[in-house]
């Protein structure tokens, strides 16, 4: 049999190229997609160091990955060989409450590409053809990856019901941030942004934040009262940033009534008070993965409401992986999106 090569973290800390199978083609996965590109992801990274608490090893991660399908089976309606597309992540079971109830990213049974089945980090996959999204013609496949992030920010938009009222903090500008930026501003929403890196900020601004506070030279409080309406504070918060503390920080500035939205993976206990939430009566949204979010994504860029072109800073071949996460841990300022290529 035809084998493949893959990159799969065996145990955190422990990153190998394997051989696997070539994957075939069934009556479920009835699509095969020769990979072309997949991002590098802050929950991939979680993975590899083992603090990502859904992820099962040893697996092949990757969760942002594009390709072109080469081949397609008889029930494949969706798409045909040839076409450029983007798989989706999440695979769920149907029928748990949360799938009956428009849910499956939150599935009982929910089994995430790159998670807890193996992912994009490898030169083919088969899935279904409903979870094949075509891309955009203009969009080259290093840039198509970005979708991937920019569905899990239209999901976070869409769980905070953001509205044109609505005075936006979003917390961190990094690679997520910035999707969230794009996203929200489409809204009509005032947006704040906050981050550690000045250049970051600036980026943030140019892409058009409306203020931007950097949290290691100003104080968030005041700030944000600063930059609201009668000093209200916002009336949405959303975590990119993910640390331990973050949650905590945003239940203290977010106005009354407001809506907070996390999304990080921490297990670290973080303080949170009864009276934080209550006396405000906040909303504390999850916001998980993506909810069939692929297409809306791909139909604002060929509205021209989104522009995703040359957004990533940095390329390396899928099989110098460990190099790439290397440079993720290096913290190199320059780093935006990093995504792996796949050319022969
Ligand atoms: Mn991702
Ligand atoms: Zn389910």
């Amino acid at each position: 049999m035809k084998t493949i090569k893959g990159i799969q973290i065996a145990e955190p800390e422990v990153l190998r190229i394997i051989d696997m199978d070539m994957p075939e083609l069934n009556e479920k996965n009835n699509v095969l997609v020769k990979i072309k590109a997949a991002g590098i992801c802050g929950s991939d990274v979680g993975i590899y160091h083992g603090t990502n608490a859904a992820a099962t090893y040893p697996r092949v991660i990757g969760h942002e990955m594009v390709g072109e399908v080469v081949e397609t089976g008889p029930s494949a309606k969706k798409v045909k060989v040839g076409d450029r597309v983007i798989i989706d992540q999440v695979t769920s079971c149907g029928h748990c409450w949360a799938c009956r109830h428009n849910r499956p990213n939150v599935c009982q049974h929910l089994a995430v590409r790159g998670v807890h089945i193996d992912g994009g980090y490898r030169e083919y996959m088969a899935v279904p053809d409903t979870d094949c999204y075509i891309l955009p013609d203009s969009l080259r496949y290093e840039d198509a990856v970005l979708i991937e992030p920019t569905t899990i920010a239209i999901q976070a938009c869409s769980r905070a019901e953001i509205s044109a009222e609505d005075e936006v903090l979003i917390m961190g500008v990094g690679a997520l941030g910035t999707r969230m930026l794009s996203i929200a501003k489409l809204s009509g929403a005032k947006i704040i942004v906050a981050d550690v890196v000045d250049e970051k900020l600036q980026e943030a601004l140019d892409a058009g934040a409306d203020h931007a506070i950097n949290l290691l030279k100003e104080n968030l409080d005041e700030k944000v009262k600063e930059y609201t309406t009668d000093a209200y504070g916002p009336t949405l918060s959303i975590d990119c940033a993910c640390t331990k503390d973050s949650l905590g920080t945003l239940i203290r500035v977010t106005g009354n009534a407001g809506r907070v939205i996390t999304m990080g993976f921490s297990v670290s206990p973080t303080e949170v008070t009864n009276f934080g939430i209550t006396s405000k009566e906040l909303d504390i949204r999850g916001s998980r993965l993506q909810n069939k979010k692929f297409q809306t994504a791909i139909d604002l860029i060929l509205d021209g409401k989104l522009d995703l072109d040359h957004k990533i800073s940095h390329t390396f071949h899928f099989l110098d992986a460990q190099k790439a996460f290397d440079f993720v841990d290096s913290r190199d300022p320059s780093i935006r999106k990093i995504v792996l290529t796949f050319d022969d």
